[in-house]
């Protein structure tokens, strides 16, 4: 074989290298601006202290939060202060992501709220797939104290529909869905699903 055959078959890989680059910053830059809506009127930070976006733990622990993979890559790198990066050598997590950003809030600033990671956007929901069919959950499990949970009825429509709009958008980048899944089989086994949403109406 000659070499010319290697260096057009490199020049196309770096073609579909870049192509996909393109694709996967417009899926997150879609999927951010459809998970921009507040889940109820006004500021619900108010009705907490802001409960999800404290930094410490009450034991004095600093508390971040993880990006989706690729979310550091495409969207955070341009903005975030400071971050760890977790191995899954060392930290549990799926077996193909191979490492996961754990980032802190801006100290100085505040919330960046035009930047605020997808995690933030889309809680109380989580993302599910079962069965190859895609959902929108509430876990049981509640690590935050939120009290949006006991008023789910008034969640305004278009916060509903953009977060599940947005996860069908960055469904699309293979390794987030894989992500999704992985998770969703822990939550099934574990029967950590309070509530869920799928096809535009409350299944459970
Ligand atoms: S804990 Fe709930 S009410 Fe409080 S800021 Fe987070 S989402 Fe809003
Ligand atoms: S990025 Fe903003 S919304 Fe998200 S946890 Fe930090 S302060 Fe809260």
């Amino acid at each position: 074989m000659s070499n010319k055959g290697n260096k057009n078959r490199k020049k196309h890989v770096n073609r579909d290298e870049i192509e996909e680059e393109g694709l996967y910053e417009a899926i997150f830059k879609r999927a951010y601006e459809l998970m921009n809506q507040p889940v109820v009127e006004g500021n619900c930070g108010e009705l907490c202290g802001y409960h999800c976006c404290r930094r410490k733990e009450s034991t004095g622990e600093r508390l971040g939060m993880y990006l989706l993979p690729l979310e550091f890559e495409y969207v955070q790198k341009a903005v975030v202060k400071s971050y760890e990066v977790h191995s899954n050598l060392i930290y549990d997590m799926p077996p193909k992501v191979k490492k996961l950003y754990y980032i802190f809030c801006h100290e100085e600033t505040g919330c960046l709220r035009d930047f605020r990671p997808v995690q933030c956007r889309t809680y109380p929901f989580e993302p599910h797939l079962e069965d190859g069919e895609f959902s929108l959950v509430i876990e049981r499990d509640q690590i935050h104290d939120c009290p949006l949970l006991k008023s789910i009825p008034e969640w305004r429509q278009a916060f509903i529909d953009g977060i599940y709009e947005g996860w069908l958008e960055l469904m699309k980048i293979p390794i987030i869905k894989y992500h999704i899944g992985y998770y969703s089989r822990e939550r099934i086994e574990e029967n950590n699903i309070e509530k869920q949403y799928k096809d535009h109406q409350w299944i459970r």
